[in-house]
């Protein structure tokens, strides 16, 4: 369940090992994709996890505050989308301090999760998320869906490769274009959640995996 690197810490990649998944989406708030992939959850009622970039949520308050309102678990994803790998403690702390920020005084909700950008950790990431009370999550598979290969292809690919546990990467937005299209996974979301139900599979939040780490 648990990745751990001595050098850039604990991170969560994939849940336990039970007819259960969960969905993640990356890079968002977007002004289309977003609301019609929380009206595909919410008619299944199904819970999902948003990694958020902070500029995004600032210049789309109301679609922000809508996955919150929603009950969806809300992770800090930093504010301009930057690979840490290329970047010192210093602007790491800032890109994640302000992003807490943004989500705490959009959303009235206090994120309790990250998850790097394009999975590009840093050895100077541990200090920061053991002060910020975080937990890291990867993720278990994406299927490339930001290469927009069709709809039916994103829903393919997530078919073929679930497996129990698995933590499913998705994209509501762009991490560098807010205006981004990102409505083939919108669009795609209600085959995948229906595949899933056909194969046996619950979903679940990945607020349960908060913490699971020691
Ligand atoms: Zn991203």
């Amino acid at each position: 369940m648990m990745g751990f690197d001595l050098i850039f810490g604990p991170s969560v990649e994939r849940g336990p090992r039970n007819r259960r998944i969960y969905l993640t989406f990356d890079d968002g708030p977007n002004e289309r994709a977003t609301p019609a992939i929380l009206e595909t959850l919410a008619a299944a009622r199904v819970p999902a996890a948003f990694f958020m970039v902070g500029d995004h949520v600032r210049r789309f308050p109301r679609t922000a505050r809508d996955v919150a309102g929603a009950g969806h678990l809300v992770g800090n994803h930093t504010y301009n989308h930057v690979k840490l790998h290329f970047a010192g403690p210093k602007k790491i702390r800032t890109q994640l301090r302000k992003t807490h920020d943004a989500i705490e005084s959009v959303m009235g909700v206090t994120p309790r999760s990250f998850r790097a950008p394009h999975g590009f950790r840093s050895p100077f990431l541990i200090s920061i998320i053991v002060d910020m009370s975080y937990t890291v999550f990867g993720w278990t598979f994406g299927v490339f869906d930001t290469a927009k290969p069709g709809v039916e292809q994103i829903r393919r690919r997530v078919r073929k490769r679930l497996r129990p546990g698995a933590i499913v990467l998705l994209h509501d937005g762009d991490g560098y274009d807010p205006e981004g299209d990102r409505m083939q996974t919108a669009k795609a979301l209600p085959g995948i959640i229906e595949d899933a139900q056909a194969d046996g599979y619950g979903f679940g939040s990945l607020s349960e995996l908060l913490g699971n780490h020691s």
